[in-house]
């Protein structure tokens, strides 16, 4: 039987092999196997975001936003001033987070769709004194991609610690957490890392271990706080059993195998791969006729595509993409909402996937009323892709 494929940002198709992982008995936590392979699994989430050894990774049972409090919980401290970088509704999250910790926090804003550009973060810093800068790699309620690697350089002439929420990015957008000096870069298992839902990702800096180090108020979170979760981090990454609340072993025991499947491809490959299939089908998409919600393909995120419906189509066209074999995601956007959809295309995502999509996305249009030639995105998304 074929079923849809499921499109959306996250969760995403995941390999027959990391579903494998999920339907095994699960051993214990403190099985020697299990020992050694989440100390891997550590390890090769400092590979996958090109951090090196004295960053520390944790790998956590909890959704992304729990990565997210996780980081802002231990970093951040009553008082602290905190510039949140806001190009959408995930960046919205991100202060009020900070605001649940104590944090000060100033939003920098961008226009739906519109990005923050390296030299606008600078004038804000050199305005006010600010702590910690957070960023959204790309939000992904609008499929704006920042520029990281330019934001963290400003931010760290500043003197400021760098948060970046790269859940919709890590494992796709190029990332080079190490040389472009990103204190925390944190992602859910769900998105292109290719895991079940259910993992909160997280690797951070020295620096940032030492702000942690050397914080003067308790941690306002018991489950978050890192000063239970590093020496089990620790400890599994030295191949020793420790325990301070179960892990979930058959996630860990998928991201594992997801982790491996990625550092096999090669992160440029990886990166690379994600710029050639999104071009498609934004190519695709262009062909027929409709516009996208990031202001410019220069800041257009390579994990999602964020189509704006053409007059006389709304969500209820969705219905349709999914009887032609894509399940697609709506508008996130509250500012926009009903203005546009989302197609997600990260992960083990194949030329085959994205073909299927702007299929399904033509033939539901044509029953919806919109009048495009067949085959026209189809030929359009080709072309970027040989
Ligand atoms: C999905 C997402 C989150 C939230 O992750 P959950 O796993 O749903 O908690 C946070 N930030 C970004 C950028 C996301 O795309």
């Amino acid at each position: 039987m074929s079923r849809p494929r499921l499109m959306i940002p996250g969760p995403i198709e995941f390999t027959d092999e990391v579903m494998a992982e999920m339907a095994r008995p699960t051993p214990s936590h403190v099985d020697p196997a299990f020992i050694d392979i989440f100390g891997q699994a550590l390890e090769d989430l400092r590979s996958v975001f090109l951090a090196g050894p004295d960053y520390q990774p944790f790998i956590l049972a909890g959704s992304g936003t729990l990565a997210m409090d996780s980081a802002v919980a231990n970093l951040i401290e009553p008082g602290d001033s905190v510039l949140v970088v806001d190009t959408g509704y995930f960046s919205q999250r991100m202060a009020d987070i900070v605001r649940r910790y104590g944090g000060e926090v100033q939003l920098l804003s961008a226009a739906p769709g519109e990005t923050i550009h390296p030299e606008q973060l600078r004038q804000a810093l050199q305005s006010q004194q600010v702590d910690v800068v957070t960023i959204t790699h790309v939000d992904t309620s609008t499929g704006v991609l920042a520029d990281i690697q330019g934001l963290a350089a400003v931010a760290k002439q500043e003197g400021c610690l760098v948060i970046v929420d790269g859940v919709c990015a890590a494992a796709a957008e190029e990332l080079r957490q190490e040389q472009w000096e990103i204190d925390v870069y944190l992602t859910a298992s769900q998105k292109a890392i290719g895991t079940p839902p259910g993992l909160g990702l997280l690797v951070v800096s020295p620096l940032a271990m030492a702000k942690w180090l050397g914080r003067t108020h308790p941690v306002g979170s018991y489950y978050s706080d890192w000063g239970y979760w590093l020496p089990i981090m620790e400890a599994y990454e030295a191949r020793k059993a420790s325990y301070f609340a179960t892990p979930a072993v058959n996630l860990v025991m998928a991201l594992a195998t997801s982790l491996r499947q990625i550092l096999n491809e090669g992160m440029e490959q990886v990166f690379a791969r994600h710029i050639r299939l999104s071009n498609a089908v934004k190519a695709g998409i262009t062909a027929m006729g409709l516009g996208q919600v990031p202001t410019g393909l220069e800041h257009a995120a390579h994990t999602l595509t964020c189509p704006r419906y053409p007059e006389g189509i709304d969500a209820s066209f969705l219905a349709f993409v999914r009887e032609e074999g894509a399940i697609l995601a709506g508008g996130l956007h509250p500012a926009i909402k009903s203005e546009y959809f989302r197609i997600g295309h990260m992960g083990a995502v194949s030329r085959a996937d994205v073909l299927t999509a702007l299929g399904a996305v033509e033939s539901a249009l044509r029953r919806a009323g919109y009048a495009i030639e067949p085959g026209i995105s189809l030929t359009a998304a080709q072309a970027e892709l040989k």
